[in-house]
């Protein structure tokens, strides 16, 4: 060890000399040898020259590559230094009635209230954690040395109720006495934090707020997704690592279009969907795959945000993979995956491994998904236990991004207090609306355009509907249509290789001639930078029938359900807004329509008009936007892809050299946590200039921070009102927000 931690010699040329030292000098003598063969000196003899060695190793190892990296990982400052905290000296290898051992006050995988370690007689502490002899479980213990046993977990139960955390100690007997070397907090999984810090406020240990502040908001995402069962994963082969955009484990046989994983899905097979990138058009094989692999994208590109608010693991912007769609295949290094072979992905930690790891369902999805009893679920009651504390602390309130009725009934079970954001283009993309979509767009009259609106009425209206119903009186945000209308076209190359194709089989002229009329209209709608083209409010503004079909549809479902005697509560929110004149213009539609309904039904709903700030210029115009809007929603990525002039959906290109621990350019990803100097001071100066105008004005954010802890922290202090979160992440912003009024 002193060769090796404090002259810097290989570990293994020991281990070599330890194997081929059966016969000739003894081990120690060999050892000596190569002390001075490699460091130039002789072994040192003098004790106080080893201390001072071994010291200044302790103070220089500060600076080896595992910690410095160790510190960039979890925002450790590199400049606070090191300690060296010198011990007398005892052996745990002088007799058999020597040992030595560690231990955890409780299980930290499982939270258990039980005595958990492990222990060796006649051994250092090396021995143990070097996996050179194989240590015996503690309870052991108990048989070989009973007094000593009760001696440690009397020590123990106290260290525990000192420190009033669980404690992860070591231990050496030496000659039949027991000497504690070492206690501290000890880590764990988010399993077991819950269930430690709820336990031990039933012990009365610690405070609820002390509970409440124990875990780590993101921890809490262990307790929601399928896992990889950890003894089986060391098995498999790691081929290559992308950004964990959605945690969970999953494991299926490969395909590379949305398609055939349906229809493989619907054979009864796991499937992975693995594209270059995703895009709305992958949204059915999103759905029933286990999982996503993209090779590009950051973590608010497509497949990442639908990932989160699907609650499928996702692995993104895994770019050392080369994705062929066409010839369906993966190439990683020198290796090649195809079609129909088994891949694992942990959304968790963004490893990538070749074959089908075991994972295990987790007992909080279970309940969530109606498959589990309440009662049966111990894990379930914990998780909300915790959180039902951490409800009565925070001031922010928490909704959902969800846009059918389904997620919304999730989210409702992880205590969502309304829909933050409801994307309506979701609706459109549904397999029975997308050719009326494509109808009302390809239509070149406006009589045209409103039969084909006509159509769409009544779906989006048992929609919202269903949310209603579903969101039992909380109030639901409701987006106007957002995408550029492309989006719901096929693709110009595909349109223009089939139109070859007809003419090449000799399809009839009056075929061809309708796809060349939806490639005439999509050219037509072809924009060279889409992001900053005819979307959000410039589509309502363009086609006010649009908006008025959608606002009529909201309406007409809220009168449904205010007649069956249940509250509604509708908020109508414009997107992308950047001049007050724009959102005057569709808020005059809605309360047009809202009007026209209510004469028409008898029934006048209550309702709120209000705006998304997605553009730096509506925030620094905010007074003026909240003389007419009710409401603000930031959409923090679009608002972070305008401040930073960005691509929400490029970046992952990039980031990753401006985050490296060289460059130090940014020290996260503005994409994930909202980046306080820029778009952080944008949405204050918004929010104070909002109320100035509207002293009532209500203000959240529905961007992916509001799933963020440091995000939702953030926005406490920011004054917000609410964060909206995807369902799954709804209980993390909960835990996050009661922590940040903790704070
Ligand atoms: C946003 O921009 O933050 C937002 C919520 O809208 P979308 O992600 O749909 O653009
Ligand atoms: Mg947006």
């Amino acid at each position: 060890m002193f060769g090796e931690v404090v002259l810097g010699i290989e570990k293994s040329i020991f281990d070599k000399a330890r194997e081929e030292i059966k016969t000739g000098l003894p081990l120690i003598s060999r050892f000596k040898q190569i002390i001075e063969e490699r460091s130039g000196k002789p072994f040192p003899q003098e004790p106080l020259k080893q201390l001072e060695m071994a010291r200044d190793a302790v103070f220089k190892s500060w600076n080896n590559k595992r910690a410095v990296d160790y510190r960039t990982i979890y925002k450790i400052p590199h400049s606070i230094g090191t300690a060296v905290n010198i011990q007398m000296m005892v052996f745990g290898n002088m007799s058999q009635n020597s040992a030595t051992g560690v231990g955890f006050t409780r299980n930290p995988a499982t939270g258990d209230k039980v005595f958990y370690g492990e222990y060796l007689i006649n051994a250092q502490g090396e021995d143990v954690v070097a996996g050179i002899r194989t240590p015996q479980p503690i309870a052991e213990l108990k048989k070989d040395m009973p007094v000593i046993f009760e001696q440690i977990r009397k020590i123990t139960t106290r260290l525990e109720r000192h420190y009033r955390d669980m404690q992860d100690f070591e231990f050496t007997i030496e000659k039949g006495e027991l000497y504690m070397l070492q206690t501290r907090n000890g880590k764990r999984t988010g399993l077991a934090a819950v269930r430690i810090a709820v336990d031990m406020v039933k012990e009365k240990l610690i405070s609820k707020e002390e509970a409440v502040q124990r875990v780590e908001p993101l921890q809490l995402n262990q307790l929601l997704h399928p896992m990889f069962d950890p003894k089986e994963k060391q098995r498999f082969k790691v081929i290559a690592n992308g950004l964990n955009a959605s945690p969970g484990a999953a494991s299926g046989r490969v395909y590379f279009d949305p398609d055939t994983v349906v229809e493989m899905t619907a054979k009864g097979e796991r499937t992975i969907l693995v594209r270059r990138e995703t895009s709305p058009d992958d949204i059915h094989g999103m759905h029933q795959a286990k999982g996503v692999l993209t090779a590009t994208g950051g973590m608010t590109s497509h497949a990442a945000v639908v990932g989160r608010q699907m609650g499928k693991p996702s692995v993104v912007g895994c770019s050392a993979l080369s994705v062929d769609e066409d010839n369906k295949l993966l190439k990683v290094a020198n290796l090649t995956v195809k079609e129909g072979d088994f891949i694992s992905i942990d959304g968790l930690s963004g490893e990538v491994m070749l074959g089908d790891v075991p994972t295990v369902e987790s007992e909080v999805m279970q309940v969530i998904k109606g498959g589990l009893q309440e009662k049966e679920a111990p894990t379930y009651q914990y998780f909300t236990t915790l959180l039902s504390w951490a409800d009565k602390i925070r001031r922010l309130k928490v909704r959902a991004n969800a846009d059918i009725p389904r997620d919304a009934e999730y989210a409702m079970k992880f205590g969502a207090e309304g829909i933050g954001l409801c994307r309506t283009e979701h609706m459109f993309f549904a397999e029975d609306r997308l050719p009326i979509m494509q109808e009302m767009i390809l239509a070149t009259t406006k009589q045209d355009r409103q039969k084909a609106l006509d159509k769409l009425l009544p779906l989006q209206r048992s929609d919202f509907k269903g949310l209603f119903e579903t969101m039992k009186g909380f109030p639901v945000t409701i987006r106007t249509l957002d995408p550029p209308l492309h989006e719901f076209l096929p693709k110009r190359e595909e349109l223009m290789v089939e139109i070859t194709r007809m003419r090449v089989q000799n399809r009839p002229e009056e075929e061809i001639t309708q796809k060349e009329k939806l490639l005439a209209r999509v050219n037509e709608l072809h924009e060279f930078n889409p992001m900053m083209g005819l979307r959000g409010c410039r589509l309502g503004i363009v086609y006010p029938e649009i908006t008025r079909m959608q606002v009529r549809a909201i309406f007409e479902a809220a009168t449904e359900v205010a007649l069956t005697s249940k509250t509604v509560v509708p908020e109508i929110m414009i997107p992308l807004v950047s001049d007050v004149q724009e959102f005057k213009h569709q808020a005059e539609i809605v309360h047009q329509v809202a009007h026209q309904v209510a004469q028409e039904t008898g029934i006048r709903i209550k309702y709120l008009v209000g705006t998304m700030i997605e553009v730096p210029r509506a925030a620094i115009t905010a007074d003026e936007i909240s003389k007419e809007a009710e409401f603000f929603s930031y959409g923090t990525n679009d608002l972070t892809q305008m401040t930073y002039g960005f691509s929400r959906d490029d970046a992952g290109k990039f980031i990753q050299y401006y985050l490296d621990k060289d460059n130090k350019i940014l020290l996260q990803d503005p994409f994930v946590t909202i980046d306080p100097a820029g778009v952080g001071q944008l949405i204050k100066i918004s929010t104070e200039k909002g109320k100035k105008t509207r002293a009532d004005l209500k203000v959240g954010i529905c961007g992916e921070h509001g799933g963020d802890p440091a995000s939702v922290i953030f926005c406490h202090f920011a004054g917000l009102d609410y964060v909206s979160a995807s369902p799954f992440r709804v209980p993390l912003s909960r835990l996050a927000a009661a922590q940040a009024e903790l704070k």
